[in-house]
C-alpha cells in the first residue's frame, strides 16, 4: 500500500493558507533518499550525483540537493541560470543538452559547467562557439539497437530504444570525437549514456556500467585520452504503482562497483569517477500532487472532477502514466467506487485516472496523487489559460513554507501586447 508522506489533518492545516491544488514536497524523504544514494556509491572517492533540473526546478529543491553534496545537470539557459544563482558552480553544473542553441554553450563555458557533447558536429559547434575547447569534456554515448533491461512503465513512448532516440554519438564518432578533441587541446575526458527511462531493476545501472566502462577501456587504449569519469545520467526509476518493487539504491551501488572492479580496476582505470544524474530517483516519491473534489457527473461513467488538471501534471495525459491516488482520511475504506478522476481542461485525455477502484468520495474531499516530485510541476503548461499552482515544502521539523507562489491572471497575461 502506497502511503501518503502527510495526514489529513495536516493537509487540512495547510489548506488553510494555500489553496488547493499545490504541489507539495517532502524534505525529510528527499534528504533520506539523497544519503542513500551517496552512500551505495561512497566506495567511488569520486562519485556525484547531478541532480536533473528539468525535474523539478526550484530553487529550495536545489538547494536542500546541493547541501546532500548534489550538483545539477542542466540542459537548457534558464537551468544554468537557476544552478547559477542557487550557488552551484563550476564543476558541479553539467551541461547534457541537445540541438544545443550557442547562447547555452556560451553560458555554460562562463559558468565553467563541465560540458556533455550531443554530437560530433558539436565539437566544431562548440569550438566556433566559445572560441576554443575546454579542458574537460564530455560525450554521449548511444549504442543503437534496443536496450530491454527493467522494461519502463511507458513501453515505447520513453527512451529505452536507443537506435530510435535522437540522443548521442555513435560508437565510430566516439572514437573519431575523442581523437578529434583530444587534437583541439581537451585534456580530461567523460563518458556519458542513458539508454532507458524510468527503470525498475537492480540491474539497468549494472548493465549500463559494463557497456560504458568497457567502452571506456576500448577508448583508452585507442584514443589515449584521459578518461576522468563515466556518466551513468538518469534512468533509475520508481514504482509508481502500488505492486510494483522499488529499486534497492545500495544493491544498485554494488552492481556498479562489481563491473567496476572486473573491468576498469585491471585496466589501470580505478581512478575513475562515477556520475550520476538522477531526477526522476531523487525526487518524484517526495512530492504530492493535492487537490479536492469538487464535481460529480455521472453518464456512461461515473466521474469525479478535482481543481488540479494535466495543467499541473501532464504525465497521465501525455504517457497514460498512472499516478496512484489516496482519498485522505480513507485510507482504510474499502475500494468499492469506479470512478474517472478528472480535470477541467477541453481535452479528453486530462484524466488523473481511468475506471480507478477508490473508497466513495464526498465533495470536498482532499486528494493526494502519488509520486509527482519530478517531472510533475515541472512539465506544467497554461493550456486553457489554466495557471501553474503553488509548491509548498514540509520540512523536516514539520512547518510548511511556500517555495512557489501559484500564478495568477496578470502572470499568464504579462507577455501578451495588447
Ligand atoms: C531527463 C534527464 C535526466 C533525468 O532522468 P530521470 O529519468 O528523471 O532520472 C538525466 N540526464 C539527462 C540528460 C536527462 O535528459
Amino acid at each position: 500500500m502506497k502511503k501518503p508522506f502527510v495526514t489529513l489533518e495536516q493537509l487540512q492545516e495547510m489548506t488553510k493558507t494555500y489553496p488547493t491544488p499545490f504541489h507539495l514536497y517532502d524534505e525529510k524523504g528527499i534528504r533520506e533518499n539523497a544519503r542513500k544514494l551517496k552512500a551505495a556509491f561512497a566506495w567511488n572517492p569520486g562519485f556525484k550525483e547531478y541532480f536533473a533540473v528539468k525535474a523539478t526546478p526550484n530553487p529550495t529543491i536545489l538547494k536542500i540537493l546541493h547541501e546532500e553534496g548534489c550538483g545539477t545537470d542542466c540542459s537548457s539557459l534558464t537551468e544554468l541560470m537557476m544552478a547559477d544563482r542557487c550557488g552551484f558552480s563550476g564543476s558541479e553544473i553539467m551541461f547534457s543538452s541537445n540541438d544545443t542553441p550557442a547562447e547555452e554553450f556560451v553560458l555554460a563555458a562562463k559558468l565553467g559547467a563541465t560540458i556533455n557533447l550531443d554530437d560530433f558536429t558539436h565539437i566544431d559547434f562548440l569550438k566556433d562557439t566559445i572560441g576554443y575547447i575546454p579542458e574537460t569534456i564530455s560525450c554521449r554515448f548511444n549504442p543503437g539497437g534496443t536496450f530491454s533491461i527493467g522494461a519502463s512503465e511507458e513501453g515505447f513512448q520513453v527512451m529505452d530504444n536507443p537506435g530510435e532516440a535522437k540522443y548521442g554519438f555513435t560508437r565510430e564518432q566516439l572514437f573519431e570525437g575523442f581523437k578529434k578533441l583530444k587534437a583541439m587541446g581537451a585534456k580530461h575526458f567523460g563518458i556519458h549514456a542513458f539508454l532507458a527511462s524510468n527503470t525498475l531493476s537492480n540491474e539497468y545501472y549494472p548493465t549500463l556500467s559494463g557497456i560504458l566502462f568497457q567502452l571506456a577501456v576500448d577508448l583508452k587504449k585507442e584514443t589515449g585520452c584521459d578518461i576522468r569519469f563515466i556518466n551513468l545520467s538518469g534512468g533509475v526509476g520508481v514504482p509508481y504503482r502500488p505492486e510494483q518493487p522499488a529499486n534497492d539504491i545500495a544493491a544498485i551501488g554494488e552492481g556498479v562497483r562489481k563491473q567496476y572492479e572486473a573491468i576498469l580496476t585491471p585496466a589501470g582505470m580505478g581512478d575513475v569517477a562515477i556520475f550520476t544524474e538522477l531526477g526522476r530517483f531523487m525526487l518524484a516519491p517526495y512530492g504530492h500532487l493535492v487537490t479536492k473534489a469538487t464535481h460529480f457527473k455521472h453518464t456512461y461513467k461515473e466521474y469525479v472532477g478535482v481543481d488540479a488538471c494535466a495543467a499541473n501534471l501532464m504525465r497521465p495525459a501525455m504517457y497514460g502514466a498512472y499516478h496512484h491516488i489516496t482519498v485522505m482520511g480513507k485510507e482504510n475504506a474499502p475500494c468499492d467506487h469506479k470512478y474517472d478522476v478528472t480535470g477541467s481542461l477541453c481535452e479528453n485525455n486530462d484524466k488523473f485516472a481511468v475506471d480507478r477502484m477508490l473508497p466513495e468520495i464526498d465533495l470536498g474531499d482532499l486528494l493526494v496523487i502519488h509520486d509527482t516530485g519530478a517531472h510533475g510541476f515541472s512539465m506544467g503548461y497554461n493550456y486553457n489559460g489554466r495557471l501553474r499552482s503553488a509548491e509548498v515544502l514540509l520540512k523536516e521539523d514539520g512547518s510548511t513554507e511556500l517555495i512557489r507562489r501559484a500564478e495568477t491572471p496578470d502572470d499568464y497575461f504579462a507577455t501578451l501586447i495588447w
